[in-house]
């Protein structure tokens, strides 16, 4: 379970180490807000994921499957920090197809505890594999990192890149092409 108490003594800590009055009153209630937030964004932790992607259905094609632009955010392990973006999910899928809702549900936990965009892109392509038992899975993920720009304007712009291909997306030209040239199509009306 995630300890609010100790998360709040610690926020007050942080505030007092930096010279700050911990309370004085636009801060009294700064760790006690602390904490109720990364209960929230942290709640991943307590959630498995697999329990969301129950909501499974039979069918008998073997057809490509895409998921365009799924925004999400997380924190990033190493200083804590929001990372923000998209994540495009792509299978073929093998008799069994899974709700939009319930892969965007699953993202959601994975996404919702200390987190590194490589390790969450390669999390989401095992859950599929797991969960669906698919022919192939293309993961792809761009965000951008608070950690990066924020002492570095120049690099506001950057976005980290970060894919996982495996089964017949990674071993089939012709599956990996129909799914590169599909995530690269212009948005309707745009
Ligand atoms: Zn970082």
């Amino acid at each position: 379970m995630i300890d609010k108490e100790k998360i709040a003594k610690a926020v007050k800590s942080i505030l007092e180490a930096l010279g700050e009055d911990p309370n004085r009153p636009g801060l009294i209630d700064t760790p006690k807000r602390v904490a109720n937030l990364y209960s929230e964004l942290f709640s991943g932790l307590q959630r498995d994921p697999t329990k969301e992607l129950s909501t499974i259905f039979k069918d008998n094609s073997n057809e490509l499957i895409i998921l365009k632009d799924l925004p999400f955010n997380s924190l990033c392990e190493h200083h804590l920090l929001l990372f923000d973006g998209t994540v495009t999910v792509g299978y073929v899928s093998n008799k069994l197809v899974a709700g939009i809702g319930t892969i965007a549900r699953s993202i959601e936990i994975l996404s919702s505890k200390p987190q590194m965009q490589e390790r969450l892109t390669k999390q989401i392509a095992e859950l599929l594999e797991k969960t669906l038992q698919p022919s192939g899975v293309a993961i792809v993920i761009e965000a951008n990192h608070l950690c990066m720009t924020i002492n570095s304007p120049q690099a506001k712009e950057s976005t980290l890149v970060t894919t996982c291909f495996s089964g017949v997306l990674k071993d089939s030209t012709s599956y990996r092409e129909e799914f590169l040239s599909l995530i690269r199509k212009e948005k309707l009306n745009e």
